[in-house]
């Protein structure tokens, strides 16, 4: 009797271990056929929000010297550098920097900056290995940011899926429009444009 009980709850744990599996492998084989969410960086890319926080554009020729920057910046972080030009009864910027292994990209500079010198843009992609690079002075601050969407060697992705169909500048995308797409390779073959 101990036997065939045993038997018994043997055969019931094969049948479980059966349905585990199956229940498992339906999940495998459904995921299959999506889309993948992830993304592979560097060579694919997400487009930021339109408003994004990012690099901070500086123009030097815009800039008046008046440190309104710097009095609504929550940690004073600009450094405005002017001296008094005397013969033209004005300031002279000298230099200006911003330290973005500080900064907390709230925007606030850009906001209040009377002569729009400031402007945010959507470059993220800042690392460096030595902290003390991405103190940029006004040089690096007027570079032109790059954009993903016009990188050659990297895919666009708009969020978490790819660009729908016909679509090859993310920000043209709605927010109301469905989320998966074509790659945009695809989107080129299927119109018969050549990639490169
Ligand atoms: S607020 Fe604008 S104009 Fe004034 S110092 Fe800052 S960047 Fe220059
Ligand atoms: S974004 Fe904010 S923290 Fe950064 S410099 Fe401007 S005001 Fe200061």
């Amino acid at each position: 009797m101990k036997f065939l009980n045993q038997v018994g709850d043997y055969a019931k744990e094969v049948v479980q271990s059966a349905k585990y599996i199956g229940q498992g492998m339906s999940v495998t084989f459904d995921h299959m056929r999506r889309r993948p969410i992830t993304v592979q960086y560097p060579y694919e890319k997400l487009i930021p929000a339109e408003r994004f926080r990012g690099r901070i554009h500086f123009e030097f020729d815009k800039c008046i010297s008046c440190e309104v920057c710097v009095r609504v910046c929550p940690i004073n972080l600009p450094v405005v550098d002017w001296e008094f030009n005397t013969a033209m009864k004005k300031k002279e910027l000298k230099s200006y920097s911003i330290d973005f292994g500080v900064c907390i990209f709230c925007g606030n500079c850009v906001e209040y900056c009377p002569t729009n010198a400031l402007s945010m843009t959507e470059e993220y992609d800042l690392a460096t290995y030595d902290r003390h690079e991405l103190n940029f002075d006004s040089v690096a601050l007027g570079r032109m940011p790059t954009k993903v969407t016009e990188d050659p060697m990297v895919t666009p992705i708009r969020e978490l899926a790819y660009l729908p169909k016909g679509v090859m500048e993310g920000h043209e995308v709605p927010h109301t429009a469905r989320r998966a797409g074509k790659r945009p390779e695809e989107i080129l073959d299927e119109e018969s444009i050549p990639s490169e």
